[in-house]
């Protein structure tokens, strides 16, 4: 059935809107997609079958308000208004599983001129799907450094979520799998380690978790920040830098972290095994530790969590 393929409902600019009937015209789509950026917000069913956590909405809906605002667009809708709307969209949708939504605004109207203004007003819509975490995420991925380096600050800045920006992760990502390995790590200007294409990562050495700070051409991962807080509750220490690329050559542990991706661990670089070649001791620790979070097992973190009956 259709409803098999699509959600009944779409969300645009502070309505519910039949899914067949959320389009726009062909000539709107070239420069204002130039300018659209994103969330990407995931909903857990919680492990009493009973609840629908929404994880981070708040942040999310934070740092879409700070993507426009870095990228001079106008929205219509506070983030208070885009997370009721998210919830709003769960329940109209009867979802009552994992579900990924996707928040997103784009300059409204035909663009005859080649650029969107500064101040251009924003359409804006939330779609959904139902998500489970992505396979391999129990035995870990490949990955390998790409050739393509991130984009910077000082061009396409990495801190904001931006459809255009993943054109960039594209390429890296398409590297990858043409040579063989799963995802690519990418590095930043300076040739320092930056993120995946949908991810940022971290090492373990000889039990410290090592990340690259957030001026190493990464997003500002609230999947990042989430983990930095649970390795600090198991007593972790973490050290927050610049990583050269050969640190990951030496690595006990090697792992991507992101919403999509959840704790992913990395089980051979550059063709060298991470390791033992299998997810590492402290990285299931931490994957368990964010399971137990978002699906509310673990109530510690609990201030994360917009509940949904369902
Ligand atoms: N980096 C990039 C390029 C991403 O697309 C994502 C996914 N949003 C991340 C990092 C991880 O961010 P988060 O943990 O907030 O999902």
């Amino acid at each position: 059935s259709p409803r098999a393929r699509h959600p009944r409902w779409i969300w645009r600019n502070g309505e519910l809107v039949p899914w067949e009937q959320a389009t726009v015209h062909v000539n709107a789509v070239g420069h204002a997609s130039v300018a659209a950026v994103f969330e990407g917000v995931k909903a857990y069913l919680a492990d009493d079958g009973r609840r629908l956590l929404v994880f981070r909405l708040d942040d999310h809906m934070r740092r879409l308000a700070d993507s426009a605002r870095i990228c001079r667009l106008e929205l219509r809708h506070t983030p208070g208004e885009l997370g009721r709307a998210v919830l709003g969209l769960l329940r109209a949708n009867e979802y009552h599983d994992d579900t990924y939504l996707r928040p997103w605004v784009f300059p409204s109207g035909i663009i005859r001129e080649q650029m969107a203004p500064a101040g251009s007003v924003c359409e804006a819509v939330i779609d959904s799907w139902p998500f489970h975490a992505r396979p391999p995420a129990a035995e870990g991925c490949s990955a390998a450094v790409s050739s393509w380096l991130r984009i910077g600050d000082a061009s396409m800045p990495p801190r904001v979520k931006a459809f255009s920006n993943y054109h960039n992760g594209r390429l890296a990502a398409i590297e990858a799998r043409t040579n063989g390995h799963d995802w690519p790590i990418l590095l930043n200007e300076r040739h320092k380690v930056s993120e995946g294409p949908g991810s940022c990562v971290a090492l373990v050495r000889d039990g410290t978790v090592i990340t690259p700070s957030l001026t190493s051409g990464v997003l500002d991962s609230l999947t990042r920040a989430t983990a930095l807080d649970l390795l600090a509750d198991l007593g972790v220490p973490v050290e927050v830098r610049e990583v050269d690329r050969t640190e990951l050559y030496l690595a006990d542990e090697l792992f991507f972290m992101g919403t999509a991706w959840e704790i992913l661990p990395i089980t051979t670089i550059d063709g060298l095994s991470v390791g033992e070649g299998e997810p590492g001791d402290l990285t299931r620790r931490l994957a368990g530790a964010y399971r137990a979070t978002v699906r509310g097992v673990d109530t510690r973190h609990s201030e994360w969590l917009t509940e949904l009956p369902v």
